[in-house]
């Protein structure tokens, strides 16, 4: 029998991001940077383009990228240069846009991916500066370009600020490839460099990717422009990889490439290879001077930093004895992590922990309200909780409780009192024990001669004598001091 000789495929692949920043204003000049605003309402002679005007360094701008380098673990230049990239577009009113070239700001960093059980490390190449085109409008049914009777351009966005981020090809998998965008995504968001709203596209990502050849070189790449959902990079990537490797398969050669990928028909198409002609005659920008970033400056911003998801997590392992699982469920929303820490700080973090990612997340996710927006502030969580505690009521009151705090805001005080819905306690509950007791001689013989398996029948039993009021783990203990077992 023939033995066929087996390739492997090992995928590469690099990611390059642009993140609109933060800022008030944009790159070079004083206009607002606003989405959504009626068209070329934010514009002056500089973001247009018009002869004879100089830009100014937003220096907002950037402080912020420095601070995304410094949380990817980026070395930050001492000096940076801008450089104009010459291309025509009509997006592009100088014909240039000023950009980095071979000195930006930040260099060799890397970024920890949690994927799937393991942790994968992605090298950060380089992160630079640079301002935004502005924003074709294409007329007609379709809104793109193709079918359209006409085009029209929103300056507003021209001369934005925005940041280049790239990657290593280092990336394993299309998985590892959508679980590095979230990532780097959580991160520009905990740490104020950006909304990454993908919706405005204020993030948006080129996926370049390759086959390794036999002898563990790289292969031929292509790259897929312009994702503006992580779901489709993954879904882009897989369907790009298979491409390649049917052509691999049948002899063929991988040719490199721009491609588009469509989600709708789930199909790669070839962009026009001169739109994307790399011909760009950069150049040092002769109207900015290079960036001195001083070594002081740095650390002052570093300083200033919000703590980064990653040592959030961690702090909350150690400091609340959590799982890594739940600190990674309450860290990954700046929101929902300061609120667990207010209850934290008065009640079990354990159980507030269980609380606030199980329950009051699932009443969150099930009415599509914020939890800010809800009625369970973390004073009401934890007056709640502590209820919980001191036996008052039990754990499944508590959930309905909660529930009524969630959409009224009334406190849990005054809902268990309303409701009448303090714990069967004390000696009522001993009597209700003894009742269910007597009721059911049979269990309770089989409890006394060691068979505990029956005794959830009686706690069953007691339950619904108290309609629900009563705390599981002390019926059962009463149950079983009773029965001498
Ligand atoms: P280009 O000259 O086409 O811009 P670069 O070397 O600047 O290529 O890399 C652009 C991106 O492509 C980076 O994210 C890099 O990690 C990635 N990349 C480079 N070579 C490969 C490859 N063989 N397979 C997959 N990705 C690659
Ligand atoms: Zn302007
Ligand atoms: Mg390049």
């Amino acid at each position: 029998m023939k033995v066929e000789e087996k390739r492997t495929y090992q995928a590469v692949i690099g990611l390059e991001f642009h993140v609109h920043l933060a800022t008030r204003t944009k790159m070079f000049c004083g206009c607002r940077v606003v989405y959504g605003d009626e068209p070329n309402t934010h514009t002056c002679p500089v973001c247009l383009g018009h002869p004879g005007t100089l830009p100014v360094v937003n220096e907002k701008a950037i402080e912020l990228g420095v601070m995304a380098g410094r949380a990817l673990n980026c070395e930050v230049s001492e000096r940076a240069v801008f450089a104009r990239k010459n291309y025509f577009y009509p997006d592009l009113p100088k014909g240039y846009q000023i950009s980095q070239f071979d000195e930006p700001i930040c260099t060799g960093g890397h970024l920890d991916v949690p994927v799937g059980d393991e942790t994968v490390r992605v090298g950060i190449t380089r992160l630079h500066l640079e301002e935004d085109a502005a924003k074709n409008v294409h007329v007609g049914e379709s809104g793109r370009m193709h079918g359209s009777v006409g085009s029209l351009v929103d300056f507003n966005r021209g001369g934005t600020p925005l940041m280049e981020i790239v990657t290593e090809p280092d990336i394993p998998s299309p998985e590892a490839a959508r679980a590095t965008a979230n990532h780097l995504k959580e991160i520009m968001r905990a740490i104020g460099v950006s909304e990454a709203d993908m919706e405005k596209g204020q993030l948006r990502c080129d996926a370049n990717v390759s086959i390794r050849n036999l002898d563990g070189s790289f292969g031929v790449k292509t790259e897929l422009k312009n994702m503006n959902s992580f779901r489709f990079v993954e879904r882009g990537l897989a369907r790009e990889l298979e491409r390649q490797r049917d052509i691999l398969d049948s002899g063929g050669k991988i040719e490199q490439s721009t491609l588009h990928y469509d989600p709708e028909t789930d199909e790669v198409h070839e962009l026009r290879s001169k739109e994307y002609a790399h011909d760009y005659r950069y150049f040092p920008e002769p109207d900015l001077m290079p960036l001195k970033l001083s070594e002081a400056w740095v650390r002052e911003i570093e300083d200033r930093m919000p703590e980064l998801p990653d040592e959030m997590r961690q702090r909350f392992v150690e400091e609340y004895g959590l799982s890594p699982y739940d600190a990674g469920v309450l860290t990954a929303d700046r929101d929902l992590a300061s609120y667990y820490e207010a209850v934290a700080a008065e009640v079990d973090p354990k159980q507030a922990a269980n609380w606030i990612s199980g329950d009051l997340r699932s009443l969150s996710n099930e009415s599509g309200t914020e939890i800010s927006d809800s009625g369970a502030s973390p004073e009401h969580m934890i007056g709640l909780l502590q209820l919980v505690t001191d036996g008052s009521i039990s754990r499944s009151a508590a959930r309905d409780v909660l529930g009524t705090v969630f959409e009224t805001g009334d406190s849990p005080s005054v809902i268990v009192e309303r409701e009448g819905l303090s714990s069967v306690g004390g000696d009522e509950l001993s009597g209700v024990v003894e009742g269910v007791i007597s009721a059911n001689p049979e269990e309770a013989e089989r409890i006394r001669a060691g068979d505990k398996k029956v005794i959830g029948v009686l706690i069953g039993q007691v339950m619904k004598a108290t309609r629900g009021n009563a705390d599981g783990g002390r019926v059962r203990e009463i149950l079983l001091q009773k029965l001498g077992s």
